[in-house]
């Protein structure tokens, strides 16, 4: 018997995650010196002084940023903000690594526990736990040349500020992981800690996964996979370790402790380093920086300005009749939910309709552009309008796309492409020969409808607006057709 379906193992056993986030830090400057903090894409060792090469008799001074962005997220993840924390150092060799260690912090984080919030597999809220927050610098990035090339190293990532988001092991399957990674990095978004950029490695997580029989009490042994950038991944490498791990417990086997990587092109796991040759970080206090201790109108200045968090934002787009996917879609996502937020408060009634056009049009324009939506020559004010002249019936929803396309394209006035669009809609005069051609050269649905078939109205109004090329007020033409063809309902 062998242990197939993902629904079988299930059955029999408990999936235990714990996730470890590393979220970059969008300042200006790195975490202890003055180099720039920013991606730079191909071009390598651009964002290096002195300090990010390690050069000896450089010293750290710490961002007064970083902790600021510390604080706030410890206070939206309400976790405990410690008074005094410690900087410490990690040590391992590794060439892009030139100080020979990482400045973290060890046994005095910045941040201690902590909850997020997500909707568990039962479709209930759930509290995920955190375990704590600390502050690290990131390594250089090494670059391997195919064909055994060697190698080459970009230290613009070296000393790149980075949050470490710990969870404790509360998460219970791939589908959980994936939605607590969305709303952790919704919150760090909303509160601008990071930009949350996966593909360029601002938000990456390390996912450790153990299987127990249903029943059982005791963890069992974990694996860690390392360095997962984007929600699928995560999600595909921890159904991918659940079955390895089911197949070997089932086989009464046992599971060794070890840090896996996952290939993505093969849709595998595979070891990387073994606990057995445990790396020995050997952490101390870094002699350098001393002790940090925030000051407590610190905590109280973050705690004045934090932003509405996704959560709320949630419930608010709920509460307007949004459906739930639109509304987790745009309280997720800050700059689409701000640039809705914009439309909302032109017209607050109009928020399902405005919710649609966003989530349809609008995501679609984006992905053809691949911009952001901060980019946009059509504002959320003016998407407003739009709607809301669709809602008035003083244009079509075909003339609605044509105006966004227009707009999204050249940009330009709304109100005066409205009026240029209204003029021709709701004359009856004008519209009443079209009307009864349509009717004169559709003989035979004329009679059904009069016959009691009155659905067929809308095939009749297709027509007229048809003729008139989407320029006729919907509303008007029904009026019209209904009183030409008689015994139509009222
Ligand atoms: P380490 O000190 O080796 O980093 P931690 O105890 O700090 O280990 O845990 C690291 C991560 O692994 C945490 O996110 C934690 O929730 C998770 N974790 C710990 N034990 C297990 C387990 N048995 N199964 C799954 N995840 C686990
Ligand atoms: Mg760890």
């Amino acid at each position: 018997m062998s242990l197939s379906s993902l629904s079988e193992v299930r059955e029999r056993f408990e999936i235990v995650i714990g996730l470890e986030v590393h979220a970059q830090l969008c300042t200006r400057s790195k975490l202890f010196c003055p180099a720039s903090a920013a991606f730079a894409g191909d071009l390598a060792n651009v964002h290096v002084d002195e300090y990010s090469l390690g050069l000896p008799g450089t010293l750290p001074v710490p961002n007064r940023r970083v902790i600021e962005m510390a604080i706030r997220t410890g206070l939206a993840l309400r976790g405990e903000i410690s008074r005094r924390s410690v900087f410490a150092r990690k040590h391992y060799f590794y060439p892009d690594l030139p100080k020979g260690y990482q400045i973290s912090q060890y046994d005095q984080p910045i941040i201690r526990g902590g909850v997020l919030e997500i909707t568990g597999d039962d479709g209930q809220p759930k509290r995920v736990r955190l375990n704590r927050i600390h502050i690290e610098e990131d390594a250089g990035k090494s670059i391997h040349r195919p064909g055994g090339e060697g190698s080459l190293v970009d230290y613009n990532r070296a000393g790149v500020p980075l949050l470490e988001i710990v969870s404790e092991p509360d998460i219970r399957s791939p589908e959980e992981a994936s939605r607590y990674l969305k709303a952790l990095r919704a919150i760090l978004t909303a509160l601008e800690v990071s930009d949350g950029n996966m593909q360029e490695g601002s938000f990456r997580c390390d996912a450790n996964v153990s299987l127990r029989p249903m029943g059982e009490t005791e963890y069992g042994t974990r694996c860690e996979i390392k360095n997962l950038n984007s929600f699928r991944f995560v999600e595909q490498a921890l159904e991918y370790e659940v079955s390895r791990h089911a197949e070997l417990l089932h086989e009464g086997k046992t599971v060794t402790q070890e840090t896996r990587l996952y290939d993505s092109d093969r849709r595998q796991t595979r070891t990387m380093r073994t606990k057995e040759e445990a790396l020995d970080y050997r952490y101390f206090p870094d002699p350098d920086l001393p002790a940090l201790d925030v000051p407590q109108a610190w905590v109280e200045r973050e705690a004045a300005r934090l932003p509405e968090m996704p959560v709320a934002k949630f419930e608010r787009y709920a509460k307007l009749g949004v459906p739930r996917d639109a509304a987790l879609f745009l309280s997720e996502e800050r700059e689409l939910g701000n640039y809705f937020d914009a439309a909302l408060q032109a017209e607050p009634e109009l928020g399902p309709a405005l919710a649609q056009l966003i989530m349809g049009e609008i995501l679609r324009e984006l992905k053809e552009d691949s911009t952001g939506i901060r980019q946009a020559k059509v504002s959320g004010p003016d998407v407003a309008k739009l709607v809301r002249a669709r809602s008035e019936g003083t244009i079509s929803s075909t003339q609605q796309k044509k105006l966004l396309t227009q707009l999204w394209r050249d940009g330009g006035d709304v109100n005066a492409l409205l009026e240029g669009e209204g003029e021709q809609v709701s004359d009856s005069a004008a519209l009443e020969p079209i009307v009864l051609r349509v009717i004169a050269e559709n003989e035979a649905q004329a009679v059904e409808y009069r016959a009691g078939k009155h659905k067929l109205i809308g095939f009749f109004v297709g027509r007229v607006m048809k003729e008139m090329q989407g320029k006729a007020n919907p509303k008007a033409v029904q009026d019209l057709l209904v009183s030409k063809l008689g015994g139509g309902p009222s």
